[in-house]
């Protein structure tokens, strides 16, 4: 059996990949499948609107937000986002390598206040002393750090209204979203397959810049459009939707937060204990959804073997990003106990060896 703990496109529920091979087949009794389905038939409509619908529910979205499905992924909105947002002036917080991209689209767009960044540690923490400009239009933040293995657990305070990256850990917790201009994110962690943002927008806030917005980039035309302006990634709309039902039949973001902070909690423990290995973020920061480590120092020669040794026991994708090394097992809202069991036994087996 493999464990996979890939950062992304990441684990989906059993029961969503069925579902959505079953579409592949013949979406919902056309004879069709989905892949091959005008996305103007009278089936596929329903699906957009239960998809955004959901999304509202389970995030308890208030009723003058707008949820939208876009191609394009994460780092489309970082363009998207200052587009649609940044009048005058933005304030971002640099907490790794997704923000730093997101900040550096914002300044085609205005000017960007970088309130702190954590690049002095390589990122292993989050900056915790610093001042948003009370005159900003946003605060931008990346709730979860997935290279790095950094969170922002709770809403941040701001004086001005907030927009945030929340690719990574989106679902995995309850959010305060009327504190929230806009939040994003990319499918392909805790939802869907690859190719999608699932955007969640306060209506009023848009309207507000003085420049031309070009139409595909204007959360407006999509938002008037139910998401159906052109044409949009059918296929990954149908399995963020089973996913979502899947989400609320499992109990909401209060369970997925239940498990994910026991997921991470399990592995950390073992992490703290085993005298092979040591964490890289700071304990307080640690990350719920992607937890990283590497080799202690007196045991750095035997990275490539706990690797090899990992794989032989159906560990995928637990090698770091190369830009922090060692390892990283992402768990996000679908990842199985079971497998995080598997790595701990894994980690206890390889020290007992050495
Ligand atoms: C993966 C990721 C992105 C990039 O997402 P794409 O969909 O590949 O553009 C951006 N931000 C965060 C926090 C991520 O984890």
């Amino acid at each position: 059996m493999k464990h996979n703990f890939c950062a992304g496109p990441a684990v989906l529920p059993q029961e969503v990949i069925e579902k959505s091979a079953q579409a592949v087949h013949d979406f919902a009794g056309t004879g069709i499948s989905i892949l091959s389905i005008s996305h103007r038939a009278k089936e596929f409509k329903p699906i957009v609107d239960e998809a955004a619908a959901l999304v509202k529910e389970i995030l308890d979205v208030p009723d003058d937000y707008s949820v939208i499905f876009l191609a394009g992924g994460a780092s489309m909105e970082f363009c998207r986002v200052p587009y649609n947002f940044l009048n005058k002036k933005a304030a971002y917080l640099t907490t790794g390598l997704w923000a730093s991209k997101a900040l550096k689209e914002a300044k085609g767009f205005g000017e960007v206040v970088e309130v702190a960044s954590s690049a002095d540690a390589n990122y292993t923490y989050i900056p915790k002393d610093y001042v948003i400009p009370a005159d900003a239009d946003y605060f931008h933040f990346t709730a979860n750090n997935t290279i790095y293995g950094t969170e922002i657990h709770i809403d941040p305070d701001s004086p001005v209204p907030l927009i945030s990256d929340m690719s990574s850990d989106i679902f995995s917790r309850p959010v305060d979203v009327s504190k929230y201009n806009c939040i994003y994110g990319g499918a392909q962690k805790n939802l869907a397959p690859a190719g999608m943002a699932v955007i969640i927008i306060k209506n009023d806030a848009l309207g507000k810049v003085d420049r031309y917005i070009p139409t595909m980039l204007n959360y407006q035309t999509h938002i008037d459009n139910g998401s159906m302006y052109n044409t949009p990634p059918t296929f990954t709309i149908l399995s963020a939707l089973e996913s979502l039902r899947w989400l609320k039949a499992q109990g909401g973001v209060r369970e997925m937060s239940k498990r994910a902070v026991t997921r991470a909690a399990k592995l950390y423990t073992e992490i703290d204990h085993n005298k092979l290995f040591v964490g890289t973020a700071e304990v307080e920061d640690r990350s719920y959804m992607n937890i990283c480590w590497v080799m202690a120092p007196e045991y750095q020669e035997l990275e490539e073997e706990f690797l090899q040794f990992a794989q032989s026991r159906g560990m995928v994708e637990i090698k770091g990003h190369r830009t922090v090394g060692g390892f990283r097992a992402s768990c996000y809202n679908a990842q199985p106990m079971e497998s995080v069991d598997a790595l701990i036994a894994c980690m206890r087996e390889f020290e007992a060896k050495h």
